[in-house]
């Protein structure tokens, strides 16, 4: 990416009503104009789940649903700032943003972005923000990030911030894990912010480095569907702590460095020193999916995009099979999909809820959405929510 105004390639589909909203919102709150309008993004992770703490490899895409920040500046150092997702907008000054957890709320994560940057000695300009975004909230597409990287969009413009786009994944993150106190790892605002439409973000966690991948979607005549499964996150951070903590115990125990400086050759080997199944299993996922993101990534450099499907699937069965991360909604909405004729399909996120991504034929996503509907309605569960996607841009100022 060359900067905040000239992003590597341009939105795949026009922000739309989502940009007018955060106009008007702020033409309703602050009865003036707003200066600019930024976007960025929700991801998602084709493959490579649980890696990134094990400093592997991820492949998430941006989403065509963004939240969109209109802003202006002002003179003195304070934030004000509107989300159509609550009545009042909230206020706060230097004081409130140097100190974590001083501003609560969903606000925590404008307030986050201020602190990262007055953290890294930027002079951050004061401003007024709405915020208005079509990215669902709280269902593992990442609205977090999206929040956090249109406003930081937003703030390095106004200020005119002596920042590049490679540091803003990085600033986007310490606010999330140092003001809101969410501990992410970089996959999240790295997608959002460096996503390029047709394309998927490969990305080492070791050494940040990425690699724009291409996955043209429409000219495979493809199509991914994602099912928000709908299924209440249960017992998800203390279920991600420890898989965490048993990944980390195991790679002590074999003298690396983390899991990903296994070698798929050597993990039966690797195995047969861990002293019991339940971490053989986990430390099994882990090596596996790593893989498996780099047989994907090659797959899609070579053009074959359905041929991932099996990857996809693998992936899903070492989840719920090995890292035990999935639950019924999940699974169902997995095993609907590939009967209805999925090429793969796999939970995507942390676990424990969230989403289901299915690659399809484009002429058979409607049939596949209504099978994972109709699966869901006989098991009595809350009905799923559906929709395709395609790789879109990353964060970028609207004209
Ligand atoms: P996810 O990132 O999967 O959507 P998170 O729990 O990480 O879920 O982040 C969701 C939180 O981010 C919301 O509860 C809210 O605090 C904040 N957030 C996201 N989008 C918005 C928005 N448009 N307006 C206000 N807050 C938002
Ligand atoms: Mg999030």
């Amino acid at each position: 990416m060359t900067g905040p105004t000239a992003p590597a390639a341009p939105p795949a589909a026009p922000a739309g009503d989502v940009a007018a909203r955060a106009t008007a919102g702020f033409r309703q709150r602050y009865g003036a104009e707003p200066a600019g309008r930024w976007a960025a993004p929700g991801r998602v992770n084709l493959i490579g789940e649980h890696t990134d703490y094990n400093d592997g490899f991820v492949l998430p895409f941006a989403l065509p649903m963004r939240t969109v920040v209109a802003a202006a500046p002002r003179d003195e150092p304070r934030w004000t700032v509107w989300s159509e997702l609550d009545d009042e907008p909230v206020e706060f000054g230097p004081a409130e943003a140097d100190e974590p957890g001083r501003v609560p709320g969903w606000a925590a994560y404008v307030a986050g972005v201020v602190w990262a940057l007055r953290a890294a000695g930027q002079p951050v300009p004061g401003a007024r923000l709405a915020v208005a975004s079509d990215v669902p909230v709280g269902s593992g597409l990442s609205s977090s990030a999206a929040i956090e990287s249109a406003v930081l969009a937003a703030l390095v413009d106004l200020g005119d911030l002596d920042l590049p786009a490679e540091r803003w994944p990085r600033l986007a993150q310490r606010a999330e894990n140092g003001y809101v106190g969410a501990p992410t790892g970089i996959m999240d605002q790295s997608a959002v912010i460096r996503g390029r439409a047709g394309h998927a973000l490969f990305l080492d966690c070791r050494t940040e480095q990425v690699d724009q991948i291409p996955f043209d979607l429409d000219a495979a005549g493809l199509a991914v569907l994602v099912v928000d499964s709908r299924a209440p996150h249960r017992h998800a951070d203390g279920e991600y702590a420890s898989r965490r903590r048993s990944c980390e115990e195991a790679a002590r125990i074999l003298g690396v460095p983390a899991l990903r400086d296994i070698d798929p050759a050597g993990l039966d080997a690797a195995l047969a020193k861990l002293p019991d199944d339940e971490t053989r299993r986990r430390v099994r996922h882990v090596v596996t999916e790593d893989q498996r993101v780099l047989d994907t990534v090659a797959l899609l450099r070579a053009n074959r995009v359905r041929e991932i499907g099996p990857l996809l699937t693998a992936s899903h069965a070492s989840m719920r099979d090995d890292f035990e991360i999935t639950v019924p909604e999940i699974d169902t909405a997995v095993e609907a999909a590939l009967a209805a004729g999925a090429h793969g399909a796999r939970m995507t996120g942390g676990g424990f809820g969230g989403c289901v991504l299915a690659l399809v034929d484009a002429s058979a996503a409607d049939a596949v959405a209504a099978a994972v509907t109709a699966a869901y309605a006989e098991r009595g569960f809350a009905a799923p929510a559906t929709r395709t996607v395609r790789p879109a841009g990353g964060a970028s100022r609207l004209a």
